[in-house]
């Protein structure tokens, strides 16, 4: 991306969830869901969030949010002129709301992510309401304009959810969050539970929706094809932290961290005179009460050395192409490269 202006730092970011002994019982266990997380999302991009289920995706995605609240670190929001950078964590509840305006979700689940007593128009006015549109002429104008825009008639916002499609029910869940107008959404594995023609509507809508409102978008997923096809970078999570982060075009070609390298080899080829190596990862995901000590990932890598198990490794820029590429990684830059 050129002309790159940041948007959102994170800065050592955990979210851990406490595991409760008793009733008095003071919690000695926890779940760390996100685990010392720096990432930056600059304005305008599509920034990719990929791994497997349970790797912490979708909570630094809430963290972000302030829909589960972080445990540590600095989550910066540039407010422009509205009120500068800010820590979203030592906001009020009433600058909260304010910075509730610019940020969005999309959820996964289109069937359950609308209330099924209330109309579209109903489901869609209280936000409109909230930030301070009073009339209700030009709330029904506002709520037919983004149904337009998602690819809807106007007059649909006075049928109730189960009327639609799961594909229609998504657009009106995108809808949902672009009727206040927000510069970030991020979507929360929003295409996963549609079918594959449907995934493919929603995507180029989404990516005429980014380039006609300027949008930014956190794309969480764990589908490396939908990823692929939308976003400007990848930052790919295991057991709660970032552990290789680039370019997409860098992170297909020239993928560094071995897990990134499994990852890819497991998405399936339409040619059939392509082969790919497939690469088995062995063991499930470990437990992230207990995470491993050094690398996460040491258990599972085919490439594990003595300081894996001792050493967490950092996540360290190099330069690969021109372009930045971040893996979090013990193997030396070469033998890293011996990977591509
Ligand atoms: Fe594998 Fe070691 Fe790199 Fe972790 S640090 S991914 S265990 S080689």
């Amino acid at each position: 991306m050129e002309n790159k202006e940041v948007l959102l730092e994170l800065k050592g970011v955990q979210t851990y969830f406490p595991i409760k002994g008793g009733l008095l019982k003071k919690p000695t266990k926890f779940v760390q869901a996100v685990n010392d997380v720096d990432l930056t999302i600059y304005r305008g991009e599509t920034l990719g969030l990929v791994g497997e289920s349970g790797c912490g995706k979708t909570t630094l995605g809430k963290s972000i949010l302030q829909l589960v609240k972080p445990t540590a670190g600095e989550i910066i929001y540039d407010f422009k002129d509205e009120f500068g950078k800010k820590d979203l964590r030592k906001l009020t509840n009433k600058e909260m709301d304010i910075a509730r305006k610019n940020m969005q979700i999309v959820f996964q689940d289109p069937h359950s992510s609308l209330n099924p007593a209330f109309t579209i128009y109903q489901s869609l006015t209280d936000p409109l309401k909230k930030f301070g549109i009073k009339d209700k002429n030009q709330r029904r104008k506002i709520i037919g304009d983004i149904l337009e825009a998602v690819n809807m008639r106007r007059e649909y916002m006075d049928r109730y959810p189960h009327e639609f499609s799961g594909g229609q029910r998504q657009r009106i869940g995108i809808a949902r969050a672009l009727c206040i107008n927000p510069e970030l959404i991020i979507c929360d594995e929003s295409v996963s539970a549609l079918d594959v023609s449907i995934q493919a509507q929603v995507l180029n809508l989404l990516k005429k929706l980014k380039e006609e409102r300027n949008l930014t978008y956190i794309f969480i997923t764990h589908d490396l094809s939908v990823v692929e096809y939308i976003s400007d970078r990848i930052a790919v999570m295991y057991l709660g932290r970032i552990v290789e982060l680039a370019e997409t075009s860098q992170i297909f070609s020239h993928n560094l961290h071995p897990y990134t390298e499994a990852l890819l080899s497991a998405i399936p080829i339409a040619d059939l005179d392509r082969k790919r190596k497939r690469i088995v990862l062995e063991g499930d995901v470990p437990s992230p009460v207990n995470p491993p000590s050094g690398c996460n990932f040491h258990p599972r890598c085919k490439k594990c050395m003595d300081i894996c198990k001792k050493d967490r490794p950092q996540l360290k820029k190099y330069i690969i192409n021109s372009e930045e590429h971040y893996v979090a990684c013990h193997l030396s830059e070469n033998k890293l490269r011996e990977n591509i």
